[in-house]
């Protein structure tokens, strides 16, 4: 017989367990399906953190910033493509989305900066470590703690849709057994598709042959069953390559490390673009290289304020020597080259101004305390911008812009929030705010 819910919710990511556990305070019956044998999805390898602007903690810090600065920033860096009506509401609803975490001890309180920014409005945990882990275990402490069901190994294979309205979802679990849910409310939240190279390459045949950041359960799914069901889509061909992935791992190295006050260097020795640029510009740039990859530079100051620093170490695929000099034989890079770059960049950070590349954002300090660290990076594919089509409630529009009765998205498998490009940190923010907001409209929808 199948069972019933008022709200299923597909995907274990940030904005499903965000969405699951809103739309359970609400009142709503909800559970849980995610098809991968762990909870998490793709958020957990989320690093930098969560942008927001005129936040309690930016305040605590003296970080003065606006609303308005951060809906331009962010418009700027989507190149003017985002859908100006969904990037005001996560603008606005973003300082509550940060303390709709910390109320369920989920707090956010350091900050930094990523590319594209000229505020430091990224927030993380105190402990500067990668905020996707941080995350996620304290939102299955909050799912955990209300005896949310998940079900895992188990996908949803279609959404049930009869007579105007959705009704529910046909799940698959792992012994291949097929059942019905039955829901007023489905919440899609299945992330993005950067796990599948066939529909990648569709949108984008140049990124043939990328590696991807993502986790394997990023292959699209949720796009395709709300088209069945009407879905429009928005903005598919719009696809990041993040600058800094290394290459034999796949392994994303955080933002933070620039932020932090690395930088990049060709294998000729030196810098070659403002490494605070925003994504797209810095792969183009990487691209563009003869050796179409970089190495990114740093040194123990970086090193001791970022925790991501440490597990690159611990993963091995970090290069380190005493001095410039020495770095660069490891690196079979000139060592007069590197040197020079160093204490050229090095005279920037004490006259805050970069007179080659114009980066104005995180000059922190020169780079001139040994060891120095040293990992090779080249371009990846790593998020979608595109998806399906929704409006400020989160519900998802058919292609006359109508809402279909009962059908929700929130976080990567929607699309128009962040145009052409993506900010760093503005995948978490995105994922927490309509996550919330996802969960309370579908249990509303659910109990009238
Ligand atoms: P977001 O960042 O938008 O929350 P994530 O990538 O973190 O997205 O999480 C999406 C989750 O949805 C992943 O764990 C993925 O395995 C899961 N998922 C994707 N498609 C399905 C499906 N058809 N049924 C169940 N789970 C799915």
């Amino acid at each position: 017989a199948p069972q019933n819910y008022d709200v299923v919710i597909v995907g274990s990511g940030g904005a499903g367990l965000a969405a699951a556990i809103q739309a359970h305070d609400e009142g709503a019956h909800v559970v849980i399906i995610e098809k991968m044998p762990t909870i998490g999805g793709n958020t957990i390898k989320a690093s930098v953190g969560m942008n927001a602007a005129e936040t309690r903690f930016q305040k605590i810090k003296g970080i003065e910033d606006s609303k308005e600065l951060f809906y331009e920033e962010t418009l700027k860096g989507g190149k003017f493509k985002n859908n100006p009506e969904l990037l005001r509401e996560f603008v606005e609803l973003a300082p509550e989305a940060i303390e709709w975490l910390a109320a369920k001890e989920i707090e956010l309180n350091d900050i930094t900066i990523t590319g594209g920014m000229s505020i430091d409005r990224t927030h993380r945990p105190e402990d500067r470590s990668a905020v996707g882990g941080f995350l996620i275990s304290g939102l299955v402490k909050n799912v955990n703690k209300r005896d949310i069901e998940v079900l895992l190994e188990t996908s949803v294979a279609e959404i049930l849709y009869e007579n105007g309205a959705v009704t529910g979802v046909k799940v698959v679990d792992e012994y291949n057994d097929s059942r019905i849910l039955n829901a007023k409310s489905v919440i899609v939240a299945t992330g993005g598709f950067s796990a599948n190279r066939e529909m990648v390459v569709k949108y984008r045949p140049e990124l043939d042959g990328f590696v991807t950041t993502n986790h394997k359960g990023a292959t699209g799914s949720g796009i395709a069953m709300l088209q069945k069901i009407g879905a429009d889509t928005v903005d598919m061909g719009e696809i990041q390559i993040h600058p800094t992935v290394e290459q034999t791992t796949s392994y994303l190295i955080s933002e933070s490390i620039r932020g932090g006050g690395a930088i990049l260097v060709s294998q000729a020795g030196k810098r070659f673009y403002n490494e605070m640029e925003t994504r797209d510009k810095v792969s183009a740039e990487i691209i563009a290289l003869p050796e179409k990859s970089a190495w990114v530079i740093f040194d123990e100051q970086v090193r001791a304020n970022n925790k991501a620093a440490d597990e690159y170490i611990a993963k091995g695929f970090v290069l380190s020597a005493p001095t410039p000099e020495e770095l660069a034989v490891k690196l079979n890079m000139n060592p007069v080259a590197l040197t020079e770059t160093l204490e050229r960049y090095n005279l920037f950070v004490v006259e805050k101004k970069d007179e080659d590349f114009g980066r104005t954002t995180a000059l922190r300090h020169p780079l001139n305390k040994g060891p120095f660290f040293a990992i090779r990076i080249a371009p990846g594919v790593h998020h979608t911008m595109g998806g399906v089509v929704i409006n400020t409630d989160t519900a998802v529009l058919d292609a006359q812009k109508q809402p279909i009765t009962g059908a929700w998205a929130a976080g990567e498998v929607a699309g128009g929030i962040h145009g052409a490009n993506r900010i760093g940190g503005n995948a978490v923010a995105d994922i927490i705010i309509f996550g919330i907001l996802a969960g309370r409209n579908a249990a509303a929808l659910a109990k009238r």
